[in-house]
């Protein structure tokens, strides 16, 4: 069993503000919102980071990208939302279980990247 922190969320382990899950996908609320709503999507599977994805995660994220779109018109984003996926050092990737951010709230969000 990994002790990583986002499979034990998706195992129930730590608690969690959950939004979705089925066989692949597992979302919720991001502990720490960036914008009025901030969800986290992620693959069940363990994959460190998007720079590991290979042939054998193609169900999983394809059923990750097509939950992502559902969840983010369900939490009210009618109107555009953004996605993010940090990887790696450059990335400022914080946990390394793959997550797809999803941002979004009433008004425009800031540009995307700030120097
Ligand atoms: P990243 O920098 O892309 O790796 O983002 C990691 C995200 O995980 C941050 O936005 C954190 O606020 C969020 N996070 C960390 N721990 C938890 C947790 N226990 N529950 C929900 N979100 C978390
Ligand atoms: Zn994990």
């Amino acid at each position: 069993m990994s002790e990583c922190i986002f499979c034990r969320i998706a195992r129930g382990e730590i608690p969690s503000k959950k939004v979705y899950e089925d066989e692949h996908v597992f979302a919720f609320h991001d502990i720490n919102p960036a914008a009025p709503v901030h969800v986290l999507v992620i693959p069940k599977v363990h994959v460190d980071s998007m720079a590991q994805l290979g042939e054998e995660h193609e169900a999983a994220m394809g059923r990750l990208m097509v939950a992502a779109g559902r969840i983010a018109r369900e939490q009210g984003c009618t109107d555009g939302f953004r996605t993010i996926v940090n990887t790696g050092r450059v990335g400022l990737q914080e946990v390394y279980h793959l997550h797809l951010h999803i941002l979004g709230g009433p008004n425009p969000l800031p540009p995307m990247l700030k120097h």
